[in-house]
């Protein structure tokens, strides 16, 4: 069995021995003031905050504490915390109701707005078929399908209770598990890029495992450039470069963490429906937009979607662009996407996205 190079659970970090950076900063900046930076393994991948100016004292300090109380709050892996507080409404499914932090209440509040949004694509009810095919852990293989079967009426968004003037959550059904490792990475960057911003900070380029966010400008006022990981290649290989002002530029994708068995590549974003890994022709989807969270959130579930349902949801969104990445190695963009991507990548073919889905629904038309 060959593990991807992600670690147990979605905030694992003591096992992160490989980093996990999809995307990276393209070239220097171009002052002679060299940033500064610091790198730590929080919420499951390599954490790196770039400070190009006006880093004032102990704002390191302050960024990486915030995002470790996220990580305390919030992290559901059982092998780096005895208790968090997602941990505890997971164990009191079934049962009680259970009062978390604002931050909790609101990220699992954003993650079921996504799970409705998406029609359960995203789903932050996941947790029961992560636990079950392990994908990252020592333990990761295929389970058997009676296994997915019977937890399968588990995972189901729409049974999570919330309760905003308690602040609790409570999952009705025992058994049932929440999730928030495909949102998390999102908030605790925007949390992060506005302590930056709030300190006064005007510069500064921010990279949770491929989530990618930007403060400001880079420091000589030309936009940021992002090289967006090759999903086909080994890392390090770009498929091309998104260039834009202010941003977040996140990828969801198969090489993050998966496993092979008998020749197949099992990876870590789930269907809700099936129970296994999505399969959609998709090797990585990316979603330029300005809300980090938003941006986890939708690479998962347009990952999860595929093409046609991906780009409908998309557009139905302000400000969101997408870039599907398929496994023979097609890129569709929507249209703002391709002002701001450019494939640098000669092996792949660049669609445009509109044009692709006026032509199959026309071909469904003629069929019909
Ligand atoms: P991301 O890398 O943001 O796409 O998030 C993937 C992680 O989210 C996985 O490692 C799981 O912890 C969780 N996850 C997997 N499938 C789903 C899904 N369909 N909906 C929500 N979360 C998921
Ligand atoms: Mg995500």
């Amino acid at each position: 069995m060959q593990h991807g190079t992600l670690p147990a659970g979605a905030f694992r970090a003591a096992a992160v021995l490989a980093t996990v950076v999809v995307a990276l900063l393209v070239g220097c900046s171009n002052t002679p003031d060299e940033p500064e930076t610091k790198t730590e393994l929080l919420l499951g991948t390599t954490v790196t905050v770039r400070i190009y100016e006006g880093a004032e004292d102990r704002i390191f300090e302050r960024v990486f504490e915030r995002v470790k109380e996220i990580e305390e709050r919030m992290s559901t892996d059982e092998e780096d915390y005895d208790n968090t507080e997602l941990l505890e409404v997971n164990r009191n499914a079934g049962g009680r109701p259970v009062r978390v932090s604002e931050d909790t209440f609101h990220v699992v509040e954003r993650a079921l707005e996504y799970s409705r949004l998406s029609e359960g694509a995203f789903d932050v009810s996941i947790g029961p078929l992560v636990k079950l095919w392990g994908i990252g852990t020592e333990r990761a293989g295929v389970p058997e399908q009676e296994k997915i079967e019977e937890i399968l009426p588990r995972v189901d968004y729409s049974l999570v209770e919330l309760d905003p003037e308690e602040q609790t959550i409570r999952l009705p059904d025992e058994g049932m598990a929440l999730d928030v490792g495909a949102i998390a990475k999102g908030y605790a960057a925007d949390e992060a890029a506005r302590i930056l911003t709030e300190a006064g900070v005007e510069h500064a380029l921010l990279d949770f495992g491929g989530n990618i966010i930007t403060v400001g400008h880079k420091p000589d006022g030309s936009p940021w450039k992002i090289g967006i990981q090759n999903p086909l290649e080994e890392r390090g290989r770009f498929l091309g470069i998104v260039e834009n002002g202010p941003m977040t530029v996140v990828t969801s994708g198969d090489y993050e963490r998966n496993f092979e068995e008998n020749d197949v590549r099992y990876h870590h974003i789930i269907d809700g429906d099936t129970g296994k890994p999505a399969r959609t022709g998709l090797s990585s989807v990316t979603i330029l937009t300005e809300d980090s969270t938003e941006a986890d959130a939708l690479s998962t579930a347009l990952y999860v979607m595929g093409v046609e349902r991906g780009a409908a949801l998309a557009e139905e969104l302000d400000g969101i662009e997408a870039a599907f990445v398929t496994k023979d190695r097609k890129v569709y963009m929507t249209r703002g996407m391709s002002e701001h991507f450019e494939i640098t990548n000669e092996g792949f073919e660049v669609v445009d996205l509109e044009e692709a889905i006026a032509a199959a629904a026309e071909h469904r038309r003629r069929r019909r």
